[in-house]
This record gives C-alpha cells, sequence and structure tokens, in this order.
C-alpha cells in the first residue's frame, strides 16, 4: 500500500529550528494547536512537534487510491450559529474553517430490530422524542431540563482545572456550589431514575460510542455534554477533516513558530527537578524551559518522562487511577459512484444488537463471535459538499466499532504494512464481518464497493501515537473525572498538559482544553483581552 500524499506541516529537520522557541508543544492535534495557536495570538514563539507525517492528530485525513478519509472526524456540533464553539473554531482558522449541516436527522439508532433517531433543534429533538415514546412526556421533559442544569456546571468543572492549587482550596466552597450535583454519578443510574423504559434509556445513549462507554460505566456529565454538544445537530468541515490543521497552523507560523512532522519526541527532559526541553528520536536535543504535551496522559507518563521523576512527583501512584479507553477497528470504502448516484445519507447509523448496551460488551469481550455492541457508520462523501470536487465520481463510506486491544497485542512494535499473512487475514475476517453490517442496512450497495482497507488498534498506534489503539485517550468513567491532577497543571514546573486527557475527547473538548491550557499558561491578565476578541 502506498503511503497517502495528503501532508500538512513541514518535515522536522534539526537545522529548520529556530535557535529559540517560548514553549514546545508535543502532538499536533486539536488539544495541540488550538493551545500552539493561542500562545502564538499573545506572541509567544511555539514549535509544534508531531511524531506523523502530517500533522492535526485525529483530525488528520489521508487518501489512497483516489479516496480521501478521515480518521477521527464524523461530525462536530454546536457550530451552526454564532456559539462559543463556533467564535473558537472562527478565530483559530481566520474564518476560513467552513461548516456543512448534516441531515437533520443527523443520528440514527438500530436497536435490534427496532429504529429511533435523533433530530436536530432543541425542540425538534424533543418533540421528536415523545412521538416515538408518547408514555414518556414527562422523563424526556425532564431529561432536557438535566441537560440544561448541566450546562452550567460544565464550566465551573473546566474553569476549576486552570486554577493553582492554592485558588482551587479558596474556590472550594464556590465551585462545590456551583459543579453539576451529577457530576461524579454514571449515566444509567441518572437516566434509569427518570423512566423504567430500556428503549428510551437506549435512545438517550445511543451515542454512547461519541464517548466510547456504555451507559452503566460511563459519567453522565460526559453524557450530557455530548448529547448537548449535538443538539442543533451535526455538522462537517467542508473540504474535510484535515482543513481543520490547515486553516490553524499558520496563526502559529505567524510570529515565527513551526509545526513540524516526522518529529518524535522520545524524552521530556527533566534537569534539576525542572523541565529542560526535549529529546527527539534523532538523538537532537530541544532546549526549552516550558513544554506542553498533547500526547496525552499515557505517553506523557509512562514513555516520554524519566520513570524516577514519575515517582518522584508522585505520579506513580495516580496512573492506576485511569486507564485507556476501548481500542477500535475502521473500515474505510471506496466506492466508483457519487455519494448522491449511490443515495448515501448525510446521517450517522448506530447499529446495536439489543437496548442493553454494557450486557453486549461484555459479552462481546467475553466471545469474539457474538455481535459487535455497537457498529458505527459514517457517509463522509456525501456530508462534504467540496468533496466531488476532489475527488469526482466517487463516494467514501467509514464503519467504526470496538475491538479488545489483547486480540492484536502479539503484533505489538510491528511495521505498518509487514505485520504479515496472520494478521492480514484476521484483518480479513473482521472487514468481511463489518461490511455484512452495512449491506443488511443498505442492500444496494453490495457489490458495488471498489476498494476497503481495514484499520486495526496497531494501526492507530502506529498512525496516531497512541499505545492501546484507544479511541478517546482515556476512559471517561466516573472516577476519571475525579482525578483532579488531570488539567494544564502538573507538579513538575516547566510541564504542562493539554488535549483531549485533560478535560474530554471530542474535537471541540480537545479544543477546549487547548485553551484552558493557555488560560493557566499566560494568566488571566493577558488571556481576558485575548478572549475578548474571540468571544467579542
Ligand atoms: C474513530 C474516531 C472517530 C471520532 N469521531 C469524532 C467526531 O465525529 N467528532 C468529534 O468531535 N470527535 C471525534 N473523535 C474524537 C476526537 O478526534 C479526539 O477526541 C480529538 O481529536 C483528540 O485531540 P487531541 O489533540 O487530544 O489528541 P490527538 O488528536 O490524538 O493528538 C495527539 C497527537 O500527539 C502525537 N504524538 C503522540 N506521541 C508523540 C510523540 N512522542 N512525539 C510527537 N508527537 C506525538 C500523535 O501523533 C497525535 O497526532 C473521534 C475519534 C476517533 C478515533
Amino acid at each position: 500500500m502506498k503511503p497517502s500524499t495528503l501532508r500538512i506541516g513541514y518535515r522536522y529537520r534539526p537545522r529548520r529550528l529556530a535557535k529559540k522557541y517560548d514553549a514546545v508543544v508535543i502532538g499536533s492535534g486539536m488539544g495541540g494547536l488550538t493551545t500552539a495557536a493561542l500562545l502564538s495570538e499573545l506572541g509567544w514563539k511555539v514549535c509544534v512537534l508531531e511524531q506523523h507525517y502530517t500533522a492535526g492528530g485525529y483530525t488528520h485525513s489521508y487518501e489512497r487510491n483516489g479516496y480521501e478519509w478521515d480518521v477521527g472526524v464524523h461530525y462536530i456540533g454546536d457550530v451552526g450559529a454564532a456559539t462559543r464553539t463556533r467564535k473558537m473554531f472562527d478565530f483559530l482558522s481566520d474564518n476560513k474553517l467552513k461548516w456543512a449541516p448534516m441531515a437533520d436527522e443527523y443520528d440514527r439508532f438500530y436497536v435490534g430490530d427496532k429504529t429511533f433517531n435523533a433530530m436536530a433543534g432543541k425542540q425538534e429533538f424533543r418533540d421528536n422524542l415523545v412521538r416515538q415514546f408518547p408514555n414518556e412526556e414527562s422523563a424526556i421533559d425532564r431529561y432536557m431540563e438535566l441537560l440544561s442544569e448541566i450546562s452550567g456546571g460544565l464550566s465551573a468543572y473546566a474553569m476549576d482545572k486552570v486554577l493553582k492549587p492554592w485558588q482551587q482550596k479558596l474556590a472550594a466552597p464556590y465551585m462545590s456550589i456551583k459543579k453539576p450535583k451529577h457530576l461524579y454519578r454514571n449515566t444509567y443510574e441518572v437516566l434509569s431514575e427518570l423512566t423504567d423504559d430500556q428503549d428510551l434509556i437506549a435512545t438517550l445513549c445511543g451515542q454512547w460510542g461519541d464517548m466510547g462507554l456504555p451507559p452503566k460505566q460511563s459519567s453522565f456529565m460526559v453524557h450530557a455534554m455530548i448529547a448537548r454538544h449535538y443538539l442543533y445537530g451535526g455538522f462537517y468541515p467542508v473540504g474535510g477533516s484535515w482543513k481543520i490543521a490547515e486553516s490553524i497552523i499558520p496563526k502559529i507560523q505567524k510570529p515565527g513558530g513551526d509545526v513540524f512532522t516526522y518529529a518524535e519526541v522520545t524524552r521530556i527532559l527533566v534537569e534539576g527537578g525542572q523541565v529542560a526541553g526535549v529529546e527527539m528520536s534523532d538523538g537532537h536535543k530541544i532546549e526549552c524551559g516550558c513544554v506542553i504535551s498533547s500526547a496525552g496522559v499515557a505517553n506523557t507518563f509512562a514513555g516520554l518522562l524519566p520513570e524516577e521523576v514519575v515517582a518522584e512527583f508522585g505520579y506513580q501512584q495516580k496512573l492506576p487511577n485511569v486507564r485507556p479507553s476501548f481500542a477500535h477497528l475502521r473500515i474505510y470504502i471506496g466506492l466508483k459512484h457519487t455519494a448522491a448516484e449511490l443515495g448515501l445519507p448525510r446521517t450517522n447509523f448506530w447499529i446495536y444488537p439489543g437496548n442493553d448496551y454494557d450486557k453486549a460488551v461484555d459479552d462481546f469481550i467475553a466471545d469474539k463471535s457474538m455481535e459487535f455492541p455497537v457498529v458505527y457508520i459514517s457517509f463522509p462523501s456525501a456530508k462534504d459538499p467540496d468533496y466531488e470536487n476532489r475527488h469526482p465520481g466517487t463516494a467514501t463510506i467509514e464503519i467504526v466499532a470496538p475491538a479488545p486491544y489483547e486480540w492484536f497485542e502479539s503484533w505489538e512494535g510491528s511495521t505498518w504494512g509487514k505485520r504479515g499473512e496472520e494478521y492480514e487475514k484476521f484483518k480479513k475476517e473482521l472487514g468481511e464481518r463489518l461490511l455484512e453490517y452495512l449491506y443488511a442496512k443498505l442492500p444496494r450497495l453490495r457489490g458495488r464497493i471498489d476498494y476497503y482497507e481495514v484499520s486495526t488498534p496497531q494501526s492507530t498506534n502506529w498512525f496516531s501515537g497512541y499505545q492501546r489503539g484507544e479511541l478517546y485517550g482515556l476512559d471517561h468513567t466516573t472516577e476519571r473525572l475525579q482525578q483532579d491532577w488531570l488539567g494544564p497543571r502538573t507538579r513538575i514546573p516547566g510541564l504542562w498538559l493539554t488535549g483531549q486527557d485533560t478535560l474530554t475527547c471530542g474535537v471541540t473538548g480537545a479544543m477546549m482544553a487547548g485553551m484552558l491550557t493557555t488560560m493557566a499558561l499566560a494568566g488571566m491578565r493577558k488571556m481576558t483581552p485575548l478572549l475578548k476578541r474571540v468571544y467579542g
């Protein structure tokens, strides 16, 4: 297979580095790019180091055989009006990023032999639920109220992360009133207080794949955050998800910063109890007293920092409190007809074996021949009005499904494209199984697929720099949300964190994490005027 030629960023070479940077960012995902871009707006010269051949992290796209796919962006919410999310995207991209709305029915849930859906617009969402569950009107109204109640608390939860430890102590009484009361409860527990209708609970949790945990394990706060995020529908970046990084990078370059690809950091250097820079895989050292890791908690504390430093600053006891999210499979499909010719929808499909999502996960983990607990199907070329200009006469489909990392553990450390026959056979088997889910819903596609490839958790590790093929970094358990060390500040002077592990997953979650890290680094005096420019 030929590597993709769709590349954003500039190839790293030691001679291309500036003499001095104000900050080094590890990882060019949405968290890293947002932090770098906002610091650049404050006049900082920032160097972003990305191990992959293209920038963007999970927002990157790739092309092969005349098709183009996104790897970690299927829909973004909250960008159809002048919301805070939209204003931040506009600011970071200098208004270059454009959004195409999906169909009003943005998510469709196949739950066993029943079909439910989510409709764009708060009132439409509510009314549509009532149409599907006419006996549950009061439960649905209470659910809508809970979503509203939780939104103010979310800001308190996020802002708490920016405070210094002594400020957190002072603010604790205020925060305890402000933080949502369901913050540390699981989704199923909260929803089962509203209704006994398991189909309604299944419909409300139909997006559990957006955070990677079924309702009895997930945090209600994250559930509510995602439900609210998509309440006004789903949107797709016009031109493909790689447009996100492409449109942000000029902001970083303007004051002299850089975004380098093929730039793997192997060590965060700590000298005399203080961060001193990073060491690259070619042995070159970049000196800098401010290092921001957007590479994820697992990579940072269990890979990049020396073990003795992790122990010295007390992180060894903290790491067992968090665990990686589900590993995943993806199928990238190409068809030699347009989305319109094939009648592909601008609606995501979520396919479940039944309404007990937790049991389906347990059954599947225990026995791999059981049905996949969730299969997600997206039709990116139908969502992107510009796709046909770039790839005329073609269409794409993507399928995502969970898979235990252990299935692929024996191929750890192997090279992409050279994993041998057994691996290829296993991939083929999984690919064929997952394609049947697509044909079951759209039988007209059988025999019309021109090309497809299967990506496994090892592909995710290889290209996206993960350790266990994680969908969303750390798992979104209630325990994770109680980890006060997951935020921009670390105990190691000069080391900062950003990205999905410090707040929540999602492109917007990582972007907001970038904003919080900038706030913590620059301080409110510098940040307030910048935020005024962003939010007007
Ligand atoms: C299949 C899938 C579908 C998704 N769909 C959606 C969706 O529809 N909508 C949505 O909002 N979110 C979606 N997400 C989630 C979203 O993409 C992520 O939560 C978000 O992009 C994470 O951003 P980040 O910056 O925290 O991490 P990442 O984007 O993962 O960036 C981290 C970067 O660090 C780099 N890195 C790691 N180690 C090193 C090192 N040692 N040296 C240099 N670089 C390093 C990695 O290569 C990577 O580029 C999806 C994710 C997946 C996997």
